[in-house]
């Protein structure tokens, strides 16, 4: 997505250990057009695919897949990475390693929120090495629901998960795909 691939261009900051700082559009700071141009532009992706539910994991994940949720007219839903007071016992759940925060966490969606029959998109802001998506994949997986596929909105191309999950036959659709960021120089590839 050409608005999203420039935005990073301009604003984007790459820090060290391969991270990517995008907070002024999509990380703390949000640019409401941009999120919601995304948001239509997953829908677009996905327009033929009977989406029921969007899934993601908190928090950065949330401003997109609610985009997302609106533009495909679906509840979008939220795994937390913390238990709460306010959360029910019956939960699906699955660790997560955190690429930013170097430490694993229980994702829990609560089981009234996903079941047998939906037809899941899940919606990242960014794939790294895949591990958010393969717990959220393990979470659809214990629901007995479908995965449509992943809609991400940055996929850093060159840690290889993106690849591996689209060898195992999962659909994958990234808007960016940043093939390198040496020497704080981010390049993009094609899908
Ligand atoms: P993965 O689980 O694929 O390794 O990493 C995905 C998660 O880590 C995303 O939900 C995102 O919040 C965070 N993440 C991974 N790489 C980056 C990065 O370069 N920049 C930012 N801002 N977040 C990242």
């Amino acid at each position: 997505m050409k608005a999203l691939e420039e935005k990073i261009m301009a604003e984007g900051t790459v820090l060290p250990g391969n991270v990517l700082k995008v907070g002024s559009f999509l990380n703390q700071q949000m640019d409401s057009d941009l999120i919601m141009e995304i948001g239509r532009e997953i829908a677009r992706l996905y327009a033929g695919e009977k989406i029921t539910r969007v899934l993601t994991v908190e928090s950065s994940g949330i401003a997109i897949a609610v985009a997302a949720g609106i533009a495909l007219h679906v509840p979008s839903v939220f795994a937390k990475k913390h238990k709460s007071a306010n959360m029910p016992k019956e939960v699906f759940t699955a660790p997560v390693y955190s690429y930013t925060h170097k430490e694993t966490y229980e994702i829990a969606v609560a089981k009234e929120y996903i079941g047998r029959e939906d037809n899941v998109l899940i919606v990242d802001d960014f794939l790294a090495n895949g591990n958010a998506v393969r717990g959220l994949m393990r979470i659809i997986e214990k629901a007995g629901a479908r995965l449509a596929g992943c809609a991400i909105a940055i996929e850093k191309g060159f840690q290889g998960a993106g690849d591996e999950l689209r060898a195992q036959g999962i659909r994958v659709d990234s808007l960016a795909i940043v093939q390198s960021m040496e020497g704080g120089r981010v390049e993009f590839r094609a899908q």
